[in-house]
């Protein structure tokens, strides 16, 4: 049985799910993914080959299936692959601790999980602080990891959303995503000046219209800082 085989049937056993987005490190053995590479390998092979491209005599395409093998395992889709960045939480004083809005501009890179092509954009990420807050950079190392797998923006969002509240046990978030698709720019139809937007809001965020007007207006603030 090949690896990638073994692996599957431990996420039917275990009724781990194992779509485009799904992180599966839950059921990987130390030393698999560099196993999987190597079967990823001779699979991405058969596809030069099928393509028709020389991967003997075309000195570009020699050597590509491993490189297509260890782009797509250790950095498009490596949020699939590995655990969850640590997080490390810190207590927040709801008496005399940080009570306002903080909002997060994170560049995020990822992979529609339709075509393969690159999404590229940025979350911002709102939240009012519970008991715990968590590093600054971890906001977008969280996102990073929800969005390097295969995925689609709007389960992108509700991923970020998901992560980031479980890290800081805040009910009260949003998440707002601006993304631009290769598969809108370098196919279909072709449009290079598209842009995608999603936001998902949580708790004060959904129900008090003056903290999502300032969620929104944070965002533009940061917009208009990014765009100097
Ligand atoms: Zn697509």
């Amino acid at each position: 049985m090949k690896k990638y085989q073994e692996v599957i049937q431990r996420c039917k056993d275990t009724g781990q799910r194992f779509w485009a987005g799904d992180n599966i490190s839950g059921v990987l053995q130390p030393g698999e993914k560099e196993q999987l590479i190597e079967e990823a390998t001779v699979a991405f092979e058969s596809v030069l080959d099928t393509l028709v491209i020389d991967r003997e005599t075309d000195p570009n395409s020699h050597g590509t299936a491993r490189r297509l093998a260890k782009m797509y395992i250790n950095e498009l889709m490596w949020g699939r692959y590995n655990d969850m960045p640590n997080a490390t939480a810190f207590p927040n004083d709801i008496e005399e601790g940080y009570k306002g809005m903080l909002v997060v501009r994170s560049e995020i890179q990822s992979m529609c999980s339709h075509h393969h092509q690159p999404v590229k954009g940025v979350a911002y990420i709102g939240i009012i602080a519970g008991e715990t807050l968590i590093g600054l950079s971890k906001y977008t190392r969280i996102a990073q990891w929800c969005a390097r797998r295969g995925t689609l923006q709007e389960e992108l969002a509700n991923d970020i959303a998901r992560e980031i509240m479980k890290a800081t046990g805040s009910q009260n978030l949003g998440v707002y995503i601006q993304a631009t698709h290769g598969c809108v720019e370098n196919r279909g139809v072709l449009a290079h000046s598209s842009l995608t937007q999603t936001t998902v809001l949580e708790g004060s965020f959904f129900n008090e219209p003056s903290t999502k007007k300032e969620f929104f207006d944070n965002i533009k603030l940061q917009q208009e800082y990014a765009s100097k």
